[in-house]
């Protein structure tokens, strides 16, 4: 058992730490990377939107659109409408549920340090308090919800850089979510775009050919599994790492978080065993200096 799941978040409200790590058990993941909760629990994800704004996204021209739809969704306050209803987004997520946790299972549990720079003056701080924590073990950014301009994360990126710490980001659109700038100025960073890339998607595959330190996770119904099977073709399944966005998304039939739905797309990619080892767990051993 040996799979690692790079993106899950701590959502104890949808599922607490002990239902978290019977789901890990049952589908043989070893380690899970979690990241503390933005938000009030999202319980239902927006299929149909979704599907819409993946086939949008995927073309250059179309993209404005899903853009545009997605500005509509955000609140003046900060927060964003999903299906009718107003989820109160977090500006500064709690980081110490999630190092809690690293500390209790530290053979089953890493953590993601939830970092926001446009709501807290004293960001860096926060990377330095947490840094240590054991098991935090990389940077969280999200620049599409917590809606920022990504240029805004130039000190936080330069830190983890020197620190040697990896970065999970989900971009935004336009200027929140230039990867080219921050894989061309901080060579050394390596930056995960969360859910294949989304909002870029091809271009930002295509792109990753001038960009080594650029990799994806495969996580979320954001994906669906064509998508994923051509992610790790372009890509290469060098650059994609196992993940899911547990508890959001995929749920089985009793309404509980499905933890078969991604891990099913990865085992049926037309790769050899030895490259869907790699998905599975051995570029996350890698990125996560866990050998
Ligand atoms: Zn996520």
């Amino acid at each position: 058992m040996r799979i690692i799941d790079v993106h899950a978040h701590y959502e104890p409200r949808m599922l607490e730490a002990g239902a978290l790590l019977e789901k890990l058990n049952a589908r043989a993941v070893s380690r899970v990377v979690l990241i503390p909760s933005m938000s009030e629990p999202i319980l239902e994800s927006p299929a149909n939107l979704l599907r819409v704004a993946r086939a949008l996204a995927r073309r250059t021209w179309t993209r404005p659109l899903v853009e545009a739809i997605h500005r509509s969704t955000l609140t003046p306050e900060g927060n964003v409408r999903i299906s009718g209803k107003t989820i109160a987004i977090d500006a500064r997520p709690d980081n110490a549920g999630v190092a809690a946790l690293c500390a209790q299972h530290p053979d089953r549990v890493l953590g993601w340090i939830f970092l926001n720079p446009r709501q807290n003056p004293r960001v860096l701080d926060e990377l330095e308090q947490w840094r240590s924590s054991p098991g935090m073990i990389g940077l969280k950014l999200h620049p599409h919800w917590h809606d920022y301009r990504t240029e805004l994360l130039t000190p936080l990126l330069r830190r983890a850089e020197e620190l040697r710490l990896p970065v999970l980001i989900h971009l935004g659109f336009g200027a929140r979510g230039d990867y080219r700038a921050i894989c061309e100025a901080f060579p050394k960073l390596k930056l995960v775009a969360a859910h294949a890339g989304f909002p870029f998607f091809d271009d930002l595959w295509r792109a990753g050919k001038d960009l080594p330190n650029l990799l994806v996770d495969l996580s979320s119904p954001y994906l669906d599994e064509a998508l994923a099977r051509d992610v790790v073709r372009v890509m290469g399944p060098e650059r994609c790492l196992f993940g899911t966005d547990a508890p959001y998304g995929f749920h089985e039939a009793d309404g509980s978080y499905d933890y078969g739905e991604i891990l099913g797309w990865v085992s049926r990619l037309p790769i050899s065993e030895s490259k869907r080892e790699q998905v599975l767990f051995g570029n996350a051993e890698e990125l996560l200096k866990l050998q």
